[in-house]
């Protein structure tokens, strides 16, 4: 079985690239563009000039951020990739570049198409974390697509993510994925959907049994 080798990196023109998108955006019960202002008021007078700043001051400490969670990742990712291959019988990982760009901004967006994905370099969860939750995405939009060809017909964009976020929450609060991320709290995912969240725990358990994600898509679908 190959896994990918997921690399560390900055990228200040993705960030100015996403900046633009996220200042003006909710969703899920997250405002992103307060997120942003609440870290860096000083973004208004002028973005991009604000970013060359920022990233000037404080370069050594984005770059050991960098290095810092290459070095995290290093630890965990064995188990993860067993752990994967468990949950999804053996599916291989799809194609793509694998990159997790620094971000100085809590938004931490992925990228389907090329399987990058962008981490605060602060985030409170950890980068462990964000590596996690967006791999594990990329995993299953690929499963879905090519093993559940019948329900990705029926659903549209929205509800393919709903239902990638919804079961995402469920396996990464399961007892193997805590033992990858070392967080014993409960992560919380977006606001909107903690009731669906609850009653799909509430109907499976133990869901990361071999052949239990079927039942996992299958029961999510229908709360959609
Ligand atoms: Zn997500």
């Amino acid at each position: 079985m190959e896994y990918p080798h997921i690399q560390f990196r900055l990228n200040k023109s993705l960030d100015k690239k996403m900046v633009i998108e996220f200042l003006d955006f909710t969703t899920g019960g997250i405002n992103f563009g307060k997120g942003i202002l609440n870290i860096h008021p000083e973004i208004k007078r002028s973005i991009f000039g604000y970013i060359d700043f920022f990233y000037k001051r404080n370069n050594k400490i984005l770059k050991r951020s960098a290095d810092n969670f290459r070095k995290k990742w290093k630890t965990k990712e064995k188990l993860f990739f067993e752990v994967i291959s468990k949950i999804f019988r053996n599916h291989p990982w799809p194609k793509g570049k694998y990159i997790g760009y620094i971000s100085i901004f809590d938004c931490n967006p992925r990228f389907l198409q090329d399987k990058t994905f962008q981490i605060f370099y602060k985030h409170k969860t950890g980068p462990i974390y964000i590596t996690v939750h967006e791999l594990l995405h990329f995993i299953f939009y690929d499963y879905v697509n090519k093993k559940r060809k019948d329900l990705r017909k029926k659903l549209s964009e929205d509800d393919f993510w709903r239902l990638s976020e919804i079961v995402n929450e469920i396996l990464l609060n399961s007892p193997s994925f805590k033992k990858i991320i070392n967080n014993q709290k409960k992560i919380n995912g977006y606001p909107e959907f903690k009731k669906n969240v609850s009653c799909v725990k509430h109907k499976i358990k133990k869901i990361t049994e071999i052949d239990k994600i079927g039942i996992l898509i299958d029961t999510v679908i229908k709360l959609l």
